[in-house]
């Protein structure tokens, strides 16, 4: 889309203004179908460059970084992964790994043994049962091990162009705050969202609702005073609602501040992530500027003691 045409994503739509929500007449659900189409319209101009923020290049070194991404942010798997991928290019490769070797790859990233249990069950799997090929329906994706409904939407809808609903922790509590559905299990979220809108947005929906979750929406401090869609948002006012002190509440490229990507694509309009520290200058635990306050969401089915993820 031409830069044009890109609005900021503090400035409320033309759309949104026309539409104010009426919080307190009942909504129909034919109503609330119709504004939730319309927010999606509004994010879609507000996020045109919306995108997954983990760096791949393969559906595997996508399936391996949604693994690593439980309980840590995608700016620290993006910050490992490299090193990771250079030794372990394929799933013939890390199933052969020695399982220490691999452990201390991924360590920054958290949780690594069994990450590491994972990476090694779902390599051996998937040289073992599917030719050395990431499988690409749901159904075989859930059978590897650490791999949930979450991870496997995520291949899907971006590795394979399979529509998918990625339900993370900024995706079911915006959701809840748009009044789509108060669902809390991430399957029936799924499920609610699934009947809003048809097939073809599944995957793109999902990146805008999670990027304006991780940038505007926050879980504790939401910026409802720069928000672009104030006005159709029924929860307007959970947050700071005054602009200024709103607007010193963004995050990311909306803020100022590097996104989480070493390699955003084309496009994107904020700086690139910084890559990792050299060993002994990191800080493994602390939160990176503008993330500590996202909240971590349920495991994962099959993630053991893992799965919330920044
Ligand atoms: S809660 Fe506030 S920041 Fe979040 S979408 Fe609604 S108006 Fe925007």
């Amino acid at each position: 889309m031409a830069e044009s045409k890109v609005r900021k994503a503090t400035e409320p739509t033309p759309a949104a203004k026309t539409v104010a929500v009426k919080a307190k007449k009942p909504e129909s659900q034919l109503a609330m179908v119709r504004r939730a189409r319309k927010i999606n319209r509004e994010l879609a101009l507000l996020y045109p460059y919306a995108h997954p923020e983990l760096d791949f290049e393969s559906p595997f070194e996508l399936l391996v970084a949604t693994v690593l991404s439980a309980q840590t942010t995608d700016l620290r798997v993006n910050q490992t992964t490299p090193a990771l991928f250079a030794k372990y290019p394929t799933p013939v490769a890390m199933a052969g790994a020695n399982p220490e070797e691999l452990e201390e790859l991924i360590r920054p990233t958290g949780f690594f043994r069994n990450k590491a249990k994972s990476l090694l069950g779902l390599s051996t799997m998937i040289r073992d049962e599917f030719g050395g090929e990431v499988p690409g329906t749901l159904e075989q994706l859930v059978r590897l091990p650490g791999v949930g409904r979450k991870t496997a939407n995520v291949v899907l809808g971006n590795a394979f162009g399979v529509p998918g609903i990625t339900v993370d922790t900024h995706f079911g509590r915006l959701v809840r705050r748009f009044g789509w559905t108060q669902e809390e299990d991430p399957v029936a979220v799924e499920t609610a969202v699934a009947e809003i809108f048809p097939k073809s947005e599944w995957t793109m929906l999902s990146h805008r609702v999670i990027f304006h979750g991780r940038r505007v929406c926050h879980a504790r401090k939401p910026a409802c005073g720069a928000c672009g869609i104030a006005s159709l948002c029924p929860s307007y006012g959970a947050g700071e609602t005054d602009p200024e002190k709103a607007r010193a509440l963004l995050k990311y490229e909306l803020g100022g501040q590097p996104g989480q990507r070493l390699r955003p694509p084309a496009g994107f309009p904020g700086r690139a992530a910084p890559p990792a520290q050299p060993q002994g200058q990191e800080q493994p635990q602390a939160p990176e500027q503008g993330q500590g306050q996202e909240q971590p969401q349920a495991p994962e089915q099959g993630q053991g003691q893992e799965g919330e993820r920044e």
